[in-house]
């Protein structure tokens, strides 16, 4: 079996002002040296620049929270995978919940921006997750592998090798409920399942992380479980003190 390095990715989402994040960046810089995780911020667009240039040394990798799916042209107001490379991201977060529901990505946008995001050298971070109705009503799994299938389906499951999945149950995010540690072992060894069918060693060795409400509090137990590698943290990456403790849990 393969040891995945976990990985605890931030995503500030359309959050701060640069006077706010510079501080911020220092003290998660100083806070996660020599973290066995790896670290990431996944920041605003406007922000990769300066961002970049204060992890510049450091080992903490560069993010963006979306990606667009072509590769250049009359496209106003997107940004390519090219463009992230040019300012270093390591990552892209494809497919998170708030693009699916408030911009109306379907499952064949996500899988075409996950697509492009690999293909231009970035690691994509490919959110799947269902809502309380599709959780309650025991359709958690069904939701998980169509969400999961097509992107296997368009970009073939070796990709999944440049990619880390995300699991974050709708309910969960930003709402402070968080799933039970047993909650998301369940979900995260059904979607590892759902690779292996096409590929073992990629599943193997694939780093699936959970988010929805990580705390410092709460992040030990679940990143403890065999099948969690780590998480995408969202409202506790503003909080320096607090996302160090989630790095450091990991
Ligand atoms: C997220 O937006 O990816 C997320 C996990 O948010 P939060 O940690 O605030 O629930």
């Amino acid at each position: 079996m393969t040891t995945r390095r976990p990985l605890v990715a931030a995503n500030w989402k359309m959050n701060g002002r640069l006077a706010s994040l510079r501080p911020l960046v220092a003290e998660i810089r100083a806070g996660v040296e020599g973290c066995r995780a790896e670290v990431a911020l996944c920041v605003p667009f406007p922000y990769l620049g300066e961002v970049g240039s204060k992890l510049a040394g450091s080992a903490i990798e560069l993010g963006a929270q979306n990606v667009s799916e072509h590769e250049s042209g009359a496209f106003t107001g997107e940004v390519s995978a090219a463009m992230l490379r040019d300012y270093n991201c390591r990552f892209a977060v494809v497919g998170h919940s708030e693009r699916r529901t408030l911009y109306g990505e379907s499952d064949a946008l996500v899988a075409a921006k996950f697509v492009h995001a690999i293909r231009s050298g970035l690691t994509a971070i490919l959110c799947v997750g269902e809502s309380l109705a599709e959780r309650e009503s025991g359709q958690t799994e069904e939701v998980v592998a169509r969400q999961l299938d097509t992107v296997i389906k368009t970009a073939g499951v070796e990709q999944f090798s440049q990619a880390v999945v995300a699991y974050e149950p709708v309910w969960a995010i930003g709402t402070g409920r968080t799933a039970t540690a047993e909650q998301a072992q369940e979900v995260h060894a059904f979607i590892r399942l759902r690779i292996a069918r096409h590929d073992d060693d990629v599943a193997d060795g694939l780093r699936i992380i959970y988010g929805g409400s990580v705390k410092g509090g709460n992040a030990k137990e679940i990143f403890a479980m065999a099948d969690v590698d780590g998480g995408l943290i969202g409202g506790a990456s503003l909080n320096g003190a607090e996302f160090v403790q989630i790095c450091r849990a990991a």
